[in-house]
């Protein structure tokens, strides 16, 4: 893993950047799908890991909670709305994806349910970090900023690679995977406005670039 700012380590994979995980500090954000419990794990070892947090409740970012939580004996918290996807069996899916895709999903990258320790909250504090209520690509997406040295993990709000062909650049999340799609821009907007040194995505490279990320909002419709 590579440290990208203080405390802040992306955690290595393949392919590079594809689906991201960080540990900051002593608590890891996000976990991958089902099939990064080897990654996870090999790159974890030796280091203090005190909680796991999520920015979204979707197969690609808490497809290793459950193990992760469990064999680690550390409480889970996600955002207040995805609650309930994260606890109920079957609760992680993408309505609006069709039938084939999220049986595959669950086949291959969807982890089990697991009891939610903290619902977050607008204002909450997780690892010297702000929780923002960024909803739209999920119902209770949150974000985490951190005003100081103005470093953001912002989840899948945007992301910095076209996740259906794989070409870098900032996207939105596929209309597919994203049940409120308005609502989601609503909520890039928003992040755009904090000019961020560092943003830190759920899909795509690490972006040192406000001018970038706030050109891209300013180009999305109404
Ligand atoms: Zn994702």
């Amino acid at each position: 893993m590579r440290e990208l700012a203080e405390g802040v380590f992306q955690l290595s994979g393949f392919p590079r950047n594809a689906i991201n995980i960080y540990l900051v500090d002593d608590v890891l954000i996000d976990a991958g799908t089902r099939q990064a419990e080897r990654r996870i794990f090999k790159q974890i070892a030796g280091r203090q890991v005190s909680l796991h947090a999520l920015t979204h409740a979707h197969p690609d970012h808490q497809g290793c909670s459950h193990v992760v939580c469990e064999r680690l004996g550390i409480p889970l918290w996600c955002g207040a709305d995805d609650v309930p996807a994260v606890e109920t069996p079957g609760g992680v899916f993408n309505p609006k994806a069709p039938g084939w895709l999220n049986r595959a999903e669950q086949r291959w990258w969807t982890g089990p349910p697991h009891p939610v320790a903290k619902a977050l909250r607008e204002g909450d504090e997780v690892a010297g970090f702000t929780v923002l209520d960024v909803p739209g690509h999920s119902r209770g997406h949150v974000a985490f900023w951190r005003e100081s040295d103005r470093v953001l993990i912002l989840g899948d709000v945007i992301n910095n690679v076209n996740v259906l062909t794989g070409r870098p650049g900032l996207n939105e999340p596929p209309a597919m995977f994203t049940p409120d799609p308005a609502r989601n821009r609503a909520s890039a907007r928003r992040l755009a406005a904090l000019r961020p040194a560092l943003a830190c995505f759920g899909h795509g490279a690490p972006l040192r670039d406000p001018d970038m990320l706030a050109d891209f909002v300013s180009g999305l419709p109404a």
